[in-house]
């Protein structure tokens, strides 16, 4: 069944629908009177009409089936003029007494705005089927498959996709001076990622080549809104709602892309596209509401910041996932170890747990998600760069993210890839030295001398400039914790109930207790490890070596899981909460090191008030300023060297201090430069003295945070480790 209409003239029809749909959105949303906005519904819902009268006639193409087609579509019409006539019999505004001109609220309420979002959703869907059919694309499915088949086909079909996204960008254009300009942004960066939807078309080039632009888009999409989010700290209500919808129809789009890719079924991927249409046009029916009064703080809402972070690491995940096996077929097409879910209710859902676990551990292990977070996060740390003002930090972070690059991407998954192509990838090899802890098989004793090298050189690296050679260099973790957006959710460290826990450098009973179980699980997967290689016994866990599965579960699901619970747990949480035996290791060494943060002036910081070293530390070392004013320093096993404490004193009264600085004190030199001249005094110096004579120390609240820091000496603080 072919048309006579030629492809371009149906893309033509396709076109001007869409242009037509815009027009009549922006018509409804502009309606001040109810009359004008169901004239624009009539009108609508009088096009889709229109392609039922054309889908039946194609079904059937007879002249029984064009009189079935014109008779189904008039009554449709009927149907719908029912509001518009209520609308015609109401009197105007104007007639009745006391009444406002405009009988339509403005924005358009709920109930409007879902009525617009569905007519047009029914519309192009119907116009869809009509170009598919008069087309002949995915005939069968259209014609004579089941109705989810039909709905697939349609929705994944170019006609579909492509004037879906031709509409979203005119609609989007239509309505550019009604929107803010962020939200003009996203959705013409929707309809880009539309209009490379991978299943759209087949053949050799389109679908790799979607892919790609598709994730790139995607990822430059996430890096705005998080930097518009850090820019932007209180929002629209219907921003916040719009982005939290948006971004969870992202996630449920790139695992449909995977299930599309891996599976070859499209059906979850097609949903995605309608739940993208219905919130795109429920938003933009309501495009006024983006203009309200601000008034959402994100970081004081733990829930939404916890539902943002989980809808962009699942799509991150998945995109890796799609990524790696569009790239790199040989190792992942059929390499997710995926279990059946058959069998007894017990067994479904273990190996559905199963599946979730090595979905994520494979797909965040692959060389492209560790490239695309790397742009991602790297983008935020190079906005974080910008504002930056110590030549020491500003090192820091470049060092940073020179080390993601090499030990996250370049070594492990190309440097080693061509040394040894035919070997398996590291995360098999559990002797590696330090990350991965004190593993043995199948390198066992070969590499012994080489693991124990790395643990002299790390360690002698950390006992002389401390733990930040680890923690803030030469681990991946950091690039993803520092970023502008990421950063800024250290409040969460102070804010909430269990990130709370864990302020200060004191070492609490539960850090104890859960550094405790690690370092136990890393001394004992080794042993067993080791005991596999000799063949004394044979432990695996899911048929892995029990250290590397240590470190699979450590680095490639709890910390994941603990990144995206910022808001609950508080930022930098795998050294606050003692929960890395990396970590950790290099807490041993900077106890015994020359690391520790030192202040030029103590009275400086007697007199301060705004504590601003304790409210930047990500850690949440917030007893910092109470040592300061004690002894002039403070040395925590727990900070980590980022110097955000350094960043946010406004007095410049703070610097890190390590060998460097043993050494000039012991050559009789100037440990460091004097406070830069200009610099503020708190208060003025008329002020000067004031602050410990009032007896503030100890229990001087935060400005704007109203919270009661713990100090040296106080009860609550009684372990500065
Ligand atoms: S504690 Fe572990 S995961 Fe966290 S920054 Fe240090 S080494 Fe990396
Ligand atoms: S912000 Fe600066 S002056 Fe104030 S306590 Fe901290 S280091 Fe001292």
């Amino acid at each position: 069944m072919t048309s006579a209409v030629g492809t371009d003239g149906l893309a033509f029809a396709a076109l001007a629908m869409a242009a037509a749909t815009a027009y009549l959105v922006r018509y409804a949303v502009d309606a001040a009177r109810r009359l004008r906005f169901w004239v624009a519904v009539f009108l609508l819902a009088m096009m889709g009409e229109m392609w039922v009268a054309a889908i039946v006639y194609l079904l059937t193409p007879t002249v029984h089936g064009l009189v079935a087609g014109l008779a189904v579509s008039g009554s449709l019409m009927v149907v719908t003029a029912v509001p518009l006539l209520f609308a015609l019999l109401r009197p105007a505004p104007a007639e009745r007494p006391g009444a406002a001109s405009s009988d339509l609220a403005t924005p358009l309420r709920s109930g409007h705005a879902g009525v617009l979002a569905a007519v047009v959703l029914a519309n192009e869907f119907l116009m869809g089927w009509g170009l598919c059919l008069a087309s002949g694309t995915a005939l069968a499915a259209v014609s004579s498959g089941t109705a989810a088949s039909l709905a697939v086909a349609v929705v994944n079909s170019p006609w579909f996709l492509f004037t879906m996204a031709a509409e979203m960008l005119l609609t989007a254009l239509l309505l550019y001076d009604r929107l803010p300009r962020s939200v003009s942004a996203i959705l013409l960066a929707q309809a880009a990622i539309m209009a490379f939807s991978p299943p759209a078309l087949g053949g050799a080039v389109w679908p790799g080549l979607a892919i790609y632009v598709s994730s790139a888009v995607m990822i430059g999409l996430f890096v705005f809104v998080f930097e518009d989010l850090y820019r932007h700290r209180v929002t629209t209500a219907a921003f916040a709602t719009y982005l939290l919808e948006l971004l969870g129809v992202y996630a449920l789009m790139m695992l449909g892309l995977f299930v599309w890719i891996y599976f070859a079924s499209g059906g979850l991927f097609a949903l995605s596209i309608v739940a993208e249409m219905a919130v795109v046009y429920f938003a933009l029916a309501r495009p006024r509401a983006f203009s309200g009064p601000a008034e959402r703080r994100w970081l004081d809402r733990p829930h939404w910041t916890f539902a943002l972070l989980s809808f962009v690491f699942v799509a991150e995940v998945a995109m890796g996932a799609v990524l790696s096996v569009q790239l790199d077929p040989s190792d992942y097409v059929g390499g997710f170890p995926f279990l059946a879910l058959a069998g007894s209710p017990a067994t479904i859902a273990l190996n559905t747990m199963s599946n979730g676990f090595w979905f994520v551990a494979t797909a965040v292990a692959s060389t492209w998600f560790l490239i695309m977070m790397g742009l991602e996060m790297g983008s935020l740390v190079v906005f974080k760069l910008r504002e930056t003002r110590d030549l020491e930090n500003r090192i820091r972070l470049v060092l940073m993210m020179g080390c993601y690059a090499a030990f996250a991407t370049f070594y492990p998954s190309i440097y080693f890839g061509m040394l040894a192509p035919n070997q398996p990838p590291p995360t098999s090899v559990p002797v590696l030295g330090w990350s991965m802890g004190i593993g043995s098989a199948p390198l066992a004793v070969g590499v012994f001398g080489t693991l124990l090298l790395t643990y002299v050189i790390t360690g002698a690296l950390v006992v002389l400039f401390g733990r930040r050679v680890v923690c803030s260099v030469f681990c991946t973790a950091p690039l993803m914790y520092q970023g502008t957006t990421i950063d800024a959710m250290k409040s969460f460290n102070r804010s909430e109930p269990i990130g709370r826990k864990y302020l200060s450098s004191r070492l609490s009973g539960v850090y104890l207790a859960t550094t405790g179980v690690v370092m136990t699980a890393l001394v004992g997967t080794s042993v067993l490890s080791y005991l596999d290689t000799v063949g004394v016994t044979s432990v695996y866990i899911q048929g892995t070596d029990p250290s590397v599965f240590l470190f699979i579960a450590s680095f490639s699901i709890l910390w994941y899981a603990l990144l995206v619970g910022i808001p609950y747990v508080g930022n930098y949480n795998c050294v606050t909460m003692g929960w890395c035996y990396t970590g950790t290791i290099a807490q041993a060494f900077q106890k015994i090191g020359f690391f520790k943060l030192k202040v030029r002036d103590r009275q400086v910081c007697k007199d301060c008030t705004t504590l601003d070293c304790a409210k930047g530390c990500p850690v949440g070392l917030t007893d910092m300023p109470g040592h300061f004013r004690q002894k002039g320093e403070f040395r925590s096993t727990k900070c980590c060297g980022v110097g955000d404490c350094v960043e946010a004193c406004p007095y410049d009264n703070l610097y890190v201090s390590d060998v460097r600085h043993w050494v000039r004190r012991r050559l009789g030199l100037p440990e460091t430069r004097a406070r830069r001249t200009g610099t503020p005094m708190p208060g003025g110096s008329r002020a000067f003295g004031r602050a410990s004579a009032a007896g503030r120390v100890g229990t001087v609240p935060l400005a704007s945070e109203a919270i009661r820091l713990p100090m040296a000496g106080d009860a609550r603080s009684p372990r500065s480790a």
